[in-house]
């Protein structure tokens, strides 16, 4: 939005800040404020109940620390690489791929190393720090490795670069504890790390990141068909099909229900598409800069069958790819199977089969700041984040009008009511005018002040953080009234008694 810095505010307000600070920073890493923390944290739980109790998947945790072997299978150590090229003069790293993005204006997606070389040398890139002459691109893994273990006995341990594997792994073990029937999803939520060669943009690339990845597994000749896509084929989205890009078209809107009928996707890949649009939505991020991207063949994993992202378009960074959604066939487990010599077969009904991956793959830094650049409001002087509560890092701030005459006693035991029914509530104390500025900036959707008139009337002030109304309610109506605004099952201005 014109004339508000997102990430001044974002500092500013706690949401987040470059980590390391007193030791100068180290490029890649953020710190999440007190803010930022609990926004991070209700977006996790948006996608992880829905998931858990719409989707009925199974919740896993696994180790981000791992030994080797397994990114050997699963093709990571041998192939997860970027193209490093480093300055000749100055040795600043570049992305290969990106500085000649940079200067042609063009995609690289799909391109080889060998072309990238060719291209880079036609169009005579120099370093963007020092303009000096640029070394031989080469292919850079991306895997951060420590050792497990002390002296002769220790192995080579790897960073987890995604959750993914780390849930293929124990595949047997949930398909019994998911009673031997599919399809079945599993997710998994947690942080992730890739040794970026040069990353500048914030949270939107992390050296270590969060990631919610849900992988459902399938009978190969079930996976077309979704029992619960009526209740999505009328959502009309941003469609990019790859044949729009082979074309140089832009795409267009279409209803989730003609992505299937037009053969562009199947109904589980389409169903997902729609989930996460909702998801992005409910958390506050703008539907109108969201679209869904069908990868082009040459820049599809070669294992894939079908990928589709949902991308953000953003003030400051440009496209953000907020979710992938991808058929890994049956890949990974095949590679497992190979590499550990532990079948992955499943029996059902005296069918045998290694099951299909269709993978939802989240990142949740990138929501979390397309979150708050979609969610700045400006009215006049006043800025606010306009998060709803079913995100915002709190739902509700209570206030005493003053710090005198038993006021405070009384908003504490309020403050303490609400908190006890479930809300994200906070107390504070000041001059009100300050207080309401405070948690506009912190984007808490309702503020509570309990004033002289409290103790005659047993009500206090309900304001309402974007049109600024106020209604007067009860204290022993308010759990239950706060409960309905926020679910929509009452309009605020019927909360109470309008206070003009
Ligand atoms: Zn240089």
């Amino acid at each position: 939005m014109s004339g508000v810095n997102v990430l001044d505010i974002a500092r500013r307000r706690g949401f987040f800040w470059p980590s390391f600070e007193i030791y100068g920073s180290c490029a890649g890493f953020y710190t999440y404020g007190p803010l930022g923390a609990l926004l991070k944290l209700r977006i996790e739980k948006l996608i992880r109940d829905h998931y858990v109790n719409k989707e009925r998947c199974l919740l896993v945790e696994a180790p981000i620390l791992t030994p080797e072997e397994p990114w050997v299978a699963s093709g990571h150590v041998e192939s997860f690489t970027d193209m490093n090229v480093e300055c000749t003069k100055c040795g600043e790293p570049h992305r290969a791929d990106h500085i000649l993005e940079e200067k042609t204006k063009k995609s690289t997606e799909g391109m080889s190393l060998e072309k990238i070389v060719k291209e880079l040398q036609k169009v005579g890139v120099k370093c963007v720090k020092c303009g000096g002459a640029l070394g031989e691109p080469y292919d850079y893994n991306l895997m951060f490795k420590t050792y497990i273990g002390p002296g002769k006995s220790k192995i080579t341990g790897c960073l987890r670069p995604e959750t993914a594997q780390t849930t293929y792994m124990p595949f047997k073990r949930l398909f019994e504890l998911g009673r031997k029937k599919l399809p079945m999803g599993v997710i998994q939520l947690g942080k992730s790390y890739r040794n970026e060669i040069s990353p500048r943009q914030g949270l939107v690339r992390l050296r270590e990141f969060s990631q919610a990845e849900a992988q459902f597994f399938f009978d190969p000749d079930d996976k077309e068909k979704n029992p619960k896509f009526d209740q999505v084929k009328r959502k009309k989205v941003m469609v990019v099909t790859k044949g729009d890009q082979v074309k140089n078209k832009e795409g267009g809107m279409m209803l989730i229900g003609d992505v299937v009928k037009k053969k562009h996707a199947s109904e589980w890949i389409a169903y997902l598409l729609a989930v996460s649009m909702d998801l992005f939505q409910k958390m506050g991020i703008d539907g109108k800069r969201l679209r869904l991207r069908q990868h082009k063949d040459d820049e599809r994993s070669f294992y894939s069958s079908d990928t589709w992202d949902v991308e953000y378009m953003s003030d400051t960074f440009g496209k953000i790819e907020l979710v992938g959604i991808a058929d890994r066939t049956n890949y990974d487990l095949t590679r497992h199977q190979e590499t550990s010599k532990q079948s992955m077969e499943v029996n059902i009904e005296g069918k045998k089969f290694v099951p299909h991956v269709i993978e939802v793959a989240y990142g949740i830094d990138r929501p979390v700041y397309s979150a708050i650049e979609s969610s700045v409001r400006k009215d006049g002087d006043r800025v606010y984040f306009s998060f709803p509560p079913t995100v915002s890092p709190y739902q509700v701030a209570v206030f005493p009008l003053v710090k005198k005459d038993g006021l405070p006693k009384m908003a504490r035991d309020v403050y303490d009511s609400l908190n006890d029914a479930g809300f994200y509530a906070l107390y504070d104390e000041g001059f009100i005018g300050k207080l309401y500025y405070r948690q506009d900036e912190a984007g808490t959707p309702f503020c509570v002040t309990v004033d002289y008139d409290t103790k005659k009337d047993q009500a206090v002030t309900l304001r309402d953080r974007d049109n600024q109304k106020q209604v007067r309610v009860k204290i022993k109506d308010l759990a239950d009234v706060l409960g309905k605004v926020i679910n929509g099952q009452i309009k605020f201005e019927k909360a109470g008694k309008l206070l003009k």
